[in-house]
Order: C-alpha cells, then sequence, then structure tokens
C-alpha cells in the first residue's frame, strides 16, 4: 500500500481516538480510559508524523521525546492536585509557545535554497495567512496562559488590573496587530520588522487581555486560553499541511469555546462582561456583614449529624487545599451507614479548574449518581436537615442572590443557607477567591467549624466510631 495512504490511514484512527475519548471525558466513570483513548491517539499521531517527515536525525528525535516524556510525566506526578489549575494554565501557554514557534519556523526558507535569506517566496498567501495566524494566537496564548498562571498561583494579585484609557491602549494594540499581519502575509521573512511586530503585539496583547479579568472570572479566562491554544494549534496545521494536527486543534478549540460558554452560563455574565468589565476593579463589594459567628466544635457538630435524616455536603476549594476528600469519603459511609441520605452539591466553578470537585470526590470513590449539580440540587435545599460547606466560600455566598452592591450579584448559587442547620468548616473568617464578605457565615442557622476541614472531619468520624 502506498506510504501517503497509510499515514492517512493512521491519522484518521487517531482522529477516531480523539473523538471518542473527548466523548468518554465527559462523565467521570469514563474519564480514565477516554483520557487514555486520547494519548494513544496523539502517540499514534506523534510516531506516524515522524516517519513521515522526520527532518533531523532519529537519535535527536528519540532524545526529545524522552525528555519531554519524563518532564511531562513527573510534572503530572509531582504537581500538588491544588496547584493542578496553574499547571494547565502553564501547558496551554506551551501549547501557544508551540504553534508560535511553528509559524516562526516557517518563515525561514528551506535548507539548501539560495538567494531567499529574508524571504519566503513562493508561498501562497493562504499560507502566509496561517503562519501570521499561528504567531498571533499563539503569542496571545502564551502571554495570557503565564499571566492566568500568576493569577491562579497567586504569584501575583489575582485583582483586576485596570488604568485609564485601557480600552484605547488597546484598540491601538489590536489596530497595530492588524497592520503589521497585513504587511507580514504580503511579505512574510524571519527578518521583516513586521514580523516583529507581529510578535511583540501580540504577546503585549495575550498580556493586556487577562490582567483586567480577575477575582472569580478567571474560569472563563482558562477556558478560552484553552480554546486559543487550540485554534493556534489549528493554524500550524495549516501552515505544516498536516490533518490531523488541525483536526485535534479544531476539536481543543471548539471544546475550549464550550467550556467558556458553560462556565459563562454558571456565573451568569456574558462572554463580553467577563472580557471587558474588570471583575472587582470595577465594582466594590458594598456588603456589609453584621453579626457575630457562631463557632461549633466537632462534637457538638456530631450529635447533630448523628440525628440528621438528609445531610448535602457542598465541597469547594478549601477541600482541595486540606486534601480532605478522603475523610469526606469517610463521613459519607458512616452517615449512610447510621440511615443518613447523603447528597454533594456540585458548583460549576467550585475549586479552581473545571471539574475540579469531581476529580478529587472521584479519587475518593464516592459514587458519580451522588454528585448533584447546583441546579438540581438547589430545589431540594429547604429539605436538608444539614448542609455541610467544606471548604466553599463564593460558590455558596447569598449575597450573589440578595445583595446587588456584590460583585457576585448574579451568579448562580448554592442555596445552602436554606438548609436547616448550615455546617461551615473553614479556618478562619476570610473571604474567598473573589475577596467579598460572606453574610453566611453569620446566619442564623449557620454553625462555623473553625479548623483546617481534613481535622476537623476527622474529628466528627472519630466521634462515629466511638
Ligand atoms: P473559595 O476560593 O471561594 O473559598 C475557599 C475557602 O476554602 C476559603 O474561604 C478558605 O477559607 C477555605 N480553606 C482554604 N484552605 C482550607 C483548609 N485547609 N481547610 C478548610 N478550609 C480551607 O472557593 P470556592 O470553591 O467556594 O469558589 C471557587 C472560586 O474560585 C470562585 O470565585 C471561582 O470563580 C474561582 N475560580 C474557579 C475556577 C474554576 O475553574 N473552578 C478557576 C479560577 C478561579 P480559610 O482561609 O478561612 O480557611
Amino acid at each position: 500500500m502506498d506510504t501517503a495512504l497509510l499515514i492517512n490511514l493512521a491519522y484518521i484512527v487517531s482522529a477516531i481516538l480523539f473523538v471518542l475519548g473527548l466523548k468518554r471525558l465527559g462523565s467521570p466513570a469514563t474519564a480514565r480510559s477516554g483520557n487514555l483513548m486520547s494519548a494513544t491517539g496523539m502517540l499514534i499521531a506523534v510516531v506516524v508524523t515522524l516517519m513521515e517527515q522526520a527532518k533531523l536525525p532519529w537519535e535527536y528525535i528519540i532524545t526529545g521525546m524522552v525528555l519531554g516524556g519524563l518532564i511531562g510525566a513527573s510534572a503530572a506526578r509531582l504537581v500538588q492536585m491544588t496547584s493542578m489549575p496553574e499547571m494547565v494554565a502553564l501547558f496551554n501557554g506551551f501549547g501557544g509557545a508551540a504553534s508560535l514557534l511553528v509559524g516562526w519556523t516557517a518563515l525561514y526558507p528551506a535548507p539548501g535554497a539560495s538567494g531567499l535569506l529574508a524571504t519566503v517566496q513562493g508561498i501562497s498567501t493562504f499560507t502566509a495567512i496561517t503562519i501570521v495566524l499561528s504567531i498571533l494566537i499563539g503569542g496571545v496564548t502564551l502571554t495570557g496562559s503565564l499571566i492566568a498562571y500568576g493569577k491562579l498561583s497567586e504569584k501575583m494579585s489575582s485583582a483586576a488590573i485596570q488604568f485609564t484609557g485601557q480600552q484605547v491602549v488597546n484598540a491601538a494594540i489590536v489596530l497595530g496587530i492588524l497592520a503589521s499581519a497585513v504587511m507580514l502575509v504580503q511579505n512574510p521573512g524571519f527578518d521583516s520588522p513586521w514580523f516583529y511586530a507581529v510578535l511583540g503585539l501580540s504577546l503585549l496583547f495575550g498580556i493586556m487581555v487577562v490582567i483586567p479579568i480577575g477575582g472569580a472570572d478567571m474560569p472563563v479566562v482558562i477556558a478560552l486560553l484553552n480554546s486559543y491554544s487550540g485554534l493556534a494549534a489549528c493554524a500550524a496545521g495549516f501552515v505544516l499541511n498536516n490533518n490531523l494536527l488541525i483536526v485535534s486543534g479544531s476539536l481543543v478549540g471548539a471544546s475550549g469555546i464550550i467550556l467558556t460558554n458553560i462556565m459563562c452560563k454558571a456565573m451568569n455574565r456574558s462572554l463580553s462582561n467577563v472580557l471587558f468589565s474588570g471583575f472587582g476593579a470595577a465594582k466594590k463589594s458594598t456588603t456589609k456583614v453584621e453579626g457575630e459567628p457562631k463557632p461549633i466544635t466537632a462534637e457538638d457538630a456530631y450529635y447533630i449529624l448523628e440525628a440528621a435524616q438528609r445531610v448535602c455536603i457542598v465541597p469547594g476549594y478549601g477541600m482541595a487545599v486540606a486534601q480532605a476528600q478522603h475523610v469526606v469519603k469517610e463521613l459519607m459511609d458512616n452517615l449512610e451507614a447510621n440511615g443518613c441520605e447523603v447528597s454533594f452539591a456540585i458548583h460549576p466553578v467550585a475549586g479552581r479548574m473545571p471539574g475540579h470537585m469531581n476529580v478529587l470526590l472521584a479519587e475518593a470513590n464516592v459514587p458519580y449518581d451522588q454528585l448533584i449539580e447546583m441546579d438540581d440540587i438547589n430545589p431540594q435545599m429547604s429539605n436538608m436537615d444539614v448542609a455541610i460547606v467544606i471548604g466553599a466560600n463564593d460558590v455558596v455566598n447569598p449575597a450573589a442572590n440578595e445583595d446587588e452592591g456584590s460583585p457576585l450579584y448574579g451568579m448562580p448559587v448554592i442555596n445552602v443557607n436554606e438548609a436547616r442547620t448550615v455546617f461551615v468548616l473553614k479556618r478562619s473568617m476570610k473571604a474567598g477567591y473573589a475577596g467579598v464578605d460572606n453574610p453566611l457565615f453569620v446566619g442564623e442557622n449557620t454553625r462555623m467549624l473553625f479548623g483546617d476541614a481534613k481535622e476537623s472531619i476527622s474529628t466528627v468520624v472519630g466521634e462515629f466510631s466511638d
């Protein structure tokens, strides 16, 4: 069989594995096998592409693959679960950087070509456009993701950064990018000043689009940057004339946009509102939290839980920090053994990355059918004897429903305040990621169980076994 046909057949197999893998990622029950399928598809794609187009000696390629594989595997194993979101942001950035480099390389003349030192002649306008897009989107994704990484890892303030004339500066950058992109398409070359203009302005634009976004809006940005990294890869696919890269880039681009949409809906915001309103900078919280919190001990919490018939557990970022998911499962087992019905309420933006809580609870073998999404659990909340809030804050803030002065106003939240009793497990009265005070903590039916969530729950579990 001819080689080109074989290669295309292998690409089709890879593409099918990507699509099936994505489908299986839709449910926690099948996600692990979905991940494996997609990874297998990628391995086939890489090996086949290298067999077809290896331009370097094999020793270099194998060394690169082994080194890259080792770095990837150790990063995945060593990273703390709480640092996973910023690692995802960083990996998005690397995807953008790879596409940028592909575009950049394509601006060099083929080795051995004479008289073409400065310009790449003979490429079609279409290819030149894809090269420029690959550099442009790749550049924006790279620096945008680095800023997202800085904000998520708290290496820089997560607050929105805004200044007077910001929109004008951004508009000028966009115009600059458009003008230099048009010039570069007409005269492509690695040492063209227009190339440096496109490169520099795209890198700058990535920073400028992410700095004004802060507080609770970061989930949308992460999903959007993920989509950009796919679009950049898709453009790189056109540059390299590689069908599979076009397919996989489109899949990432489309799924990123779908996720962005889901995140926007979850926060009841439009995408333009998220991108341009500057959460936290534009709106200062006017929420006044009056009243004193009512602390409770783990022992007293146990007595109430022992008598409860229906309990809803609401996990948040603090459960990830405390690594409390396994003791939470033990608490669930004890409550169920005591005849209590237990459910978990999952907010779409709880934690620091999409699906964060689902991943943690799956790790602790909490059955998937007990994880109930916000819209389905809220109508049942008034029937709950106890809602146990474990390291969640913004996603249970009633000010989002009641207080027009709150920056969170309009974001749907889990209405734990409607349960008969609410336990809030956290270490202090500090605000959550959005930096907004939470009136839940001084609510009439709220009891604060202060301390590290894992320790508090372990004590309650200990009471069950005594
Ligand atoms: P929050 O960040 O609002 O609150 C987490 C709470 O956990 C804190 O108030 C903290 O209180 C508590 N906590 C921290 N460590 C511990 C510990 N060891 N034991 C007990 N409690 C602890 O989390 P939510 O999940 O409620 O909300 C997520 C927020 O993050 C939203 O604003 C969302 O928009 C944003 N975000 C979400 C992303 C996503 O994709 N899901 C991505 C980026 C941002 P204390 O310090 O007092 O213990």
